[in-house]
């Protein structure tokens, strides 16, 4: 069992029917479609293709569809070839659309010639490079290469000087968004959130069209970090974009501001995300660094809900393998015992986090946080072999995964969707089976399922917990210690 959860950016790296299927087997439970790229063409196929060998293994994988927000990016470039940036060599930048290369490189921000100012600091890829501004002349602006290297094309370009005037939701995500509705996503993830009207307004649009999908409200911007609480409330759950975190607030700050966030999900019910370059150099090379190997591991122990592949799946010359290194490393880390006793339990015991500066505050309501906590009090009390949840939309399973039991959790659930966004949720593993009408029904639906499943035998322990009437959508009220 491992309850920590894989995401896997898709792209031209794992845009083939076989090496999906081996994603899936190797553990992969969610699939991020990044719709800064691609037409919708492409990710609809994707999405067919994924949708049908989960389907073909009897799997649930989540579907996610992150939508670009306002990132500004460079254009194309000759060749599809990078080219390169020498530092203190200068080199233009213009707000046409043409191809570049290495003299002049185009930007989608159409105003920034005319927001810019000498001295600006202007970062590409991640920050990775950086440039200085010499002078404007719409529509180009004259730059100084400050720090150099390869630039590929359709790079994220940060401008943490530069008050940007874009919405949050830009046409193009309105339109991704419904397209995204039209397949039947399961998640969305919004970039650039800086307030949580950003989250209610794309979750008011999600209920107007009767979509069943939930919001993630990615966190890269200073703004967003000062309202964390408020985004929190609002949001179905949260992902850490360390990329651009990075580069709109300072590199050194975000370990740091990584456990805060983890931290303030955990004690609020709600999934959370870690992401980017975790095991970057598996892009290129077969195995990871230690230094992210250290990373995930981290990430797993700080209390992440999951952990994220981007450029390594979606482009890397080892999709599969990054999978698999990632899976060896959280099943390490869950199966030490420390894992267990820190921060989890402490988590249940603290009734407000002092040294964040910050009172007891949760999302999942008062009955299903405390049935959550009792039902892992009694996987610890006995000697219980799983936890069968019947969850109608989901809720259940996520307020019992937030206690971070440590035998499986089975959410038995009749819906399509929810049984695929229970794929994100901490060690929570969905199965689809029909509506029960009764107590005495559901129990037989446990006992049939999981021996079916092989998943446990007669004898075994096995603690039930439904919302009771057990066909609408209410936290857990009832728990039962069953043994098959
Ligand atoms: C990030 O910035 O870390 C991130 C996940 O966002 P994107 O890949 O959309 O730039």
């Amino acid at each position: 069992m491992r309850g920590t959860k894989i995401v896997c950016t898709m792209g031209p790296a794992t845009n083939d029917s076989n090496i999906i299927e081996s994603l899936i087997r190797v553990g992969m439970d969610v699939a991020r479609l990044n719709l800064s790229h691609g037409t919708h063409d492409y990710h609809r196929e994707m999405y067919l293709k994924i949708r049908s060998i989960a389907k073909d293994l009897c799997k649930n994988i989540a579907v996610l569809f992150d939508l670009q927000g306002p990132k500004i990016r460079t254009g194309l470039l000759e060749n599809h070839k990078p080219i390169e940036l020498i530092r203190g060599k200068h080199i233009k930048i213009t707000s046409e659309q043409i191809t570049g290369n290495s003299k002049i490189i185009s930007t989608d921000y159409s105003h920034l010639p005319d927001e810019v100012k000498p001295g600006n600091r202007i970062l590409l890829a991640d920050g990775t490079l950086e440039l200085k501004v010499i002078k404007s002349h719409p529509p180009e602006i004259e730059c100084e290469v400050v720090r150099g290297g390869m630039l590929g094309e359709r790079k994220g370009m940060n401008l943490p000087e530069i008050p940007i005037k874009l919405p949050s939701m830009t046409e193009k995500d309105w339109d991704d968004l419904d397209f995204g509705i039209s397949l039947g996503a399961d998640y969305f993830a919004l970039s650039f959130v800086r307030s949580p009207e950003d989250v209610v307004q794309v979750k008011k649009r999600l209920q107007d069209k009767n979509s069943p999908a939930k919001v993630i409200a990615k966190i890269e911007r200073p703004e967003a970090l000062r309202c964390l609480d408020e985004i929190i409330d609002v949001s179905d759950a949260l992902l850490i974009a360390r990329g651009d975190l990075a580069v709109e607030t300072t590199l050194e700050e975000v370990p740091l501001v990584q456990k805060r966030i983890i931290r303030k999900c955990n004690i609020a019910g709600i999934p959370v995300i870690t992401a980017t370059q975790m095991l970057e150099s598996m892009t290129e090379h077969p195995i990871p660094t230690r230094a992210e190997m250290s990373d995930v591991a981290n990430a797993v122990l700080d209390g992440t809900d999951a952990v994220m592949l981007s450029a390594e799946t979606a482009t890397g010359k080892n999709p599969v393998s990054a999978v698999e290194v990632m899976d060896k490393i959280i099943r390490c880390v869950e199966n030490d015992q420390r894992y267990f006793e820190c921060p989890f339990d402490e988590m249940c015991k603290t009734p407000s986090l002092k040294s964040d500066n910050n009172v007891f505050h949760s999302k999942i309501e008062d009955t299903a946080i405390a049935s959550g906590k009792a039902v892992k009090q009694l996987v610890m009390a006995l000697n219980t072999k799983a936890i069968a949840c019947f969850t109608y939309s989901g809720y259940s399973a996520m307020a019992i995964s937030n206690s971070r039991p440590k035998v499986p959790i089975y959410a038995l659930t009749p819906n399509d969707n929810v049984a695929q966004q229970c794929s994100l949720f901490w060690g929570v593993q969905a199965i689809k089976l029909p509506e029960v009408n009764s107590i005495e029904n559901m129990l037989l639906a446990v006992e049939k399922t999981l021996i079916a499943r092989k998943l446990v035998k007669r004898g075994d322990m096995v603690i039930i917990a439904a919302g009771y009437p057990l066909s609408v959508a209410c936290p857990t009220n009832l728990i039962k210690v069953h043994v098959i």
